[in-house]
């Protein structure tokens, strides 16, 4: 059966020899997919976006349509500047003081999702009035939670997936919103609904059951007559791709570059978007901690911290760029000396290669977010720094939030409460001095993990369990 994705953003780029796919796992994950099965994928066309409305993609096959949903700037500005990223984002997060409910934000991501729902439609009734099949529709993420239900009352016999890729927070925290119930209603329409991990599923579960009065038998929730099951189905990362960054010729030589820069100092690695959920400001807080409690590391180790870039623009956002960019300027100012800084902060964005030449270069990646719905970081430092030791490079040790999706899986790694300055400083040392043969006893357990979630058998996982609906 082919099928119909719905995602806020395309999944090929311009470039200027024609058309590339767009950088990250989903669409790495789900080209083949579409590929193979036929379809297509509607995308929003944000305001500054002189992309075609529709095209057929690859060139050479035309094995599917991408439609583009047009959004002008104060539409594009409300629906996705604003209740994406200023109320869901935050409030999935728990960072519930960011949440910023208003009700023009509301109105329009209505309106959009309706426009999203009815390009697929339109996908789904040209398919039905050629006699082909109807196909499957898989919508995902926080930006379409109300597009399933006006699919389902377009088509009613639809069979409709979702996937949640951020936290789902606790049914006392999501009911804040005063859209909650609708937007829950709207979700339910859906016949599978995947998260990152069984907790979040349970989360949605109860939040059906506190707010809607839906029913809950196992995974499966029941809501005015129609059957919904909310599922764990973790994402992964490209395994074979970041292995192959990994083993690329110049890689090796790229980490020691990296090494020799900072003066050959052990280096303690963070990469993140720039964003408050991700535990900068308490990080760098835990590693002067670090530096105070451990003088005698001092000239010895570096953190290397790359903050990408993130939705500037939003005042929260530019904020926290501010905060950085003290918190870094405070801590060398206290400690550096002669050629060693402390904090190497890089307000940067990085290709993927160099990001692997980064994770190879590391001896400790430091993962602290204050929430992430699976965090993919993780996995790329195991992958890589596994494949790398195993040909002989130096293991790395990682150390992950426990509020992490990724917490439930990385068995290997050392969980830390992202909260605790003295707690992360503490576990830092630990893993800078762990022996060789513990750092790749836990690196292989990582890695099985890592290859477990790949992210091409997460889309194959989740469409088994949404195709097999109804057949029994
Ligand atoms: N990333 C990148 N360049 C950068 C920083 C990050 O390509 O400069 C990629 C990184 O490799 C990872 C993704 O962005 O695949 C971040 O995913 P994650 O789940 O860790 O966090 P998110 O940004 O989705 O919240």
């Amino acid at each position: 059966m082919s099928l119909v994705l719905v995602a806020n953003r395309a999944p090929i780029r311009p470039t200027p020899d024609g058309w590339a796919p767009s950088l990250g796992g989903l669409a790495s994950a789900l080209l083949p997919v579409l590929e193979d099965r036929g379809g297509a994928w509607v995308a929003m066309r944000g305001p500054d976006e002189e992309t075609p409305l529709t095209q057929t993609y690859p060139p050479e096959t035309a094995a599917f349509t991408v439609r583009r949903v047009p959004l002008e700037e104060p539409e594009f500005e409300a629906f996705y500047q604003g209740m994406a990223n200023r109320v869901l984002w935050p409030l999935s997060h728990y960072l519930v003081e960011h949440v910023e409910p208003d009700r023009s934000f509301r109105d329009a991501y209505r309106a959009v999702n309706r426009r999203f729902a009815h390009a697929a439609l339109d996908v789904a009734r040209t398919d039905l009035a050629a006699g082909r099949e109807q196909p499957t529709f898989w919508v995902q993420d926080y930006h379409m939670m109300l597009v399933p239900e006006t699919i389902r009352a377009g088509l009613p016999d639809a069979r409709i997936g979702f996937f949640w890729h951020v936290p789902w927070p606790a049914s006392e925290v999501f009911r804040i919103l005063p859209s909650a119930r609708d937007l829950l209603r709207g979700m339910l329409a859906s016949d599978l609904v995947g998260f990152h991990t069984e907790g979040y599923a349970e989360n949605f579960r109860e939040s059906a059951r506190d707010l809607l009065g839906a029913k809950v038998e196992g995974e499966t929730i029941t809501f005015e007559g129609h059957r919904c099951r909310a599922e764990s189905h973790p994402i992964g990362i490209d395994v074979e791709r970041f292995e192959g960054l990994a083993m690329a010729p110049g890689a090796a030589e790229m980490a020691a570059e990296i090494r020799e820069d900072l003066g050959g100092v052990q280096i303690v690695l963070g990469v993140d978007r720039l964003d408050y959920t991700k535990g900068l400001l308490l990080r760098m807080e835990a590693f002067e901690r670090f530096l105070e409690l451990y003088p005698e590391r001092h000239g010895e180790v570096s953190l290397v911290q790359i903050a990408t870039p993130s939705r500037t623009g939003v005042p929260a956002y530019d904020q926290l760029k501010r905060e950085m960019d003290e918190a870094s300027g405070r801590i060398n100012g206290r400690y550096a000396k002669g050629a060693w800084a402390p904090v190497r902060y890089r307000y940067q964005s990085f290709d993927q290669a160099e990001l692997a030449a980064y994770y190879q270069a590391a001896d400790v990646a430091f993962v602290t977010p204050l929430r992430d719905g699976m965090n993919l970081v993780a996995h790329e430092f195991a992958a890589v720094s596994a494949v790398c030791a195993e040909r002989g490079g130096r293991p790395g040790a990682l150390v992950l939030s426990e509020l992490t999706g990724a917490a439930d899986y990385l068995d290997g790694a050392f969980l830390v409460n992202p909260y605790d300055a003295d707690g992360l400083a503490r576990t830092l040392d630990t893993a800078l001095d762990l022996p060789e043969t513990e750092r790749r006893a836990r690196l292989s357990q990582m890695r099985e993990a890592v290859r477990d979630l790949d992210v091409h058998v997460w889309a194959q996982r989740f469409l088994e369990s949404l195709d097999a609906e109804g057949e029994d």
